[in-house]
């Protein structure tokens, strides 16, 4: 029997999100991967206990997580069974709807009929009565966005949800998004973008519009998939990401490419006395508006490995100067 420890809360940083009453972990756990009906469940699961232990409380998951789609959700119901159910407002626990789900007409984008299905059917994967935050996990560019936003607000209200959030949304469908759900009763909690050493679009407006909206950010890949880490110094590994060819979103064409830069950054962070990783998360969160750091992890030494990067968060102006030279390049 799983009993979390007491030490849980001692070490993590909590943010609030956006001007929200909720607050999240500065570094939260995300089930994109490792977490399917492909994986090793016993090491899933040692890598959620460990999190809990460690004051991760947050879990995100989405209706489409696996391989194969689906999978992650019922592996968190197992564990939500035999592990978490003590804990559960302890926890808070995020899905999405809007990537490919089931055949037809209904089973993507953005919806009212799909988003709320899909919904559904998550909370039966999960064994769960309602989910914390509810995403529409990308915009969809041909229904409206009211009726989208509609569906996140009835989500709530039938208190299937307790927040609603988006993801990757524009700076201006962002704005818009806002609008709609304010003007509807359900505040905007959160965005979730992609923001990594390598990616940076949420600079030119994005964080800009989050800040004055009051609305939190979560950032996915903040290790570019684990480009920003040691995990690539020496070649691609057995059985790393970008060793699976069935993840088409991690190419070792893009890992070769990105590895001068992947080797002076290294250096700069061993001269902080941090691994690569650490110095990712924590150039990340440098970001006043980002309330947390979305990561992945395979093991739970990768978890232990990112959770200190809270050891050291702060960077001279030259570190920062000299990254950006870097990364220029
Ligand atoms: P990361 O950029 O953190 O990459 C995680 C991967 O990097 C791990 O699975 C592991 O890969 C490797 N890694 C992690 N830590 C280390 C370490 N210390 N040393 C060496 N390698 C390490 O994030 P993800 O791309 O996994 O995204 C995180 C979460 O964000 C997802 O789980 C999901 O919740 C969310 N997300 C949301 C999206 C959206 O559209 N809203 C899209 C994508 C993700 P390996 O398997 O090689 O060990």
């Amino acid at each position: 029997m799983y009993i979390a420890s007491e030490q849980r809360y001692e070490n993590m940083k909590y943010n609030r999100a956006g001007r929200s009453g909720l607050k999240l972990p500065a570094i939260s756990l995300g089930w994109w991967y490792n977490f399917g009906g492909l994986d090793v469940f016993e090491n899933g699961r040692a890598i959620a206990r460990r999190a809990f232990d460690l004051g991760v409380t947050h879990f995100d998951l989405a209706n489409n997580y696996g391989p194969p789609p689906g999978s992650a959700e019922e592996t968190f119901g197992k564990l939500l069974k035999q592990d978490f159910a003590p804990y559960r407002d302890e926890l808070v626990i995020s899905t999405k709807a809007g990537y490919d789900m089931w055949p037809g007409p209904y089973g993507e984008w953005g919806s009212r009929k799909y988003l709320l299905a899909s919904l559904d059917q998550s909370l039966k994967r999960m064994g769960l009565e309602y989910v914390d935050i509810f995403y529409s996990h990308r915009p969809d560019p041909e229904t409206p966005l009211e009726e989208t936003m509609g569906a996140l607000d009835a989500a709530v209200r039938q208190g299937k949800a307790l927040y609603a959030g988006v993801s990757n949304y524009s700076p201006e469908q962002t704005r818009q998004a806002a609008k709609t759900l304010r003007d509807l009763g359900t505040p905007c909690l959160i965005h979730q973008p992609r923001y990594n050493m390598f990616d940076r679009w949420v600079e030119d407006g994005l964080l800009d519009v989050l800040e004055q909206e009051g609305i939190g950010c979560i950032v996915f890949s903040p290790l570019a998939q684990g480009q920003l880490t040691d995990r690539y110094l020496n070649g691609i590994p057995e059985g790393a990401r970008a060793s699976k060819t069935e993840r088409v979103w991690l190419t070792p064409d893009t890992v070769k490419e990105n590895l001068p830069k992947v080797r002076n950054l290294n250096e700069i962070a061993e001269r902080r006395g941090q691994k690569l990783s650490q110095m990712a998360l924590a150039w990340v969160l440098r970001k006043p508006q980002v309330t947390s750091v979305l990561i992945g992890a395979s093991s739970v030494g990768q978890l232990e490995d990112n959770l200190a990067a809270l050891d050291n968060l702060s960077f001279s102006k030259e570190e920062l100067e000299t990254i950006e030279k870097i990364l220029e390049v």
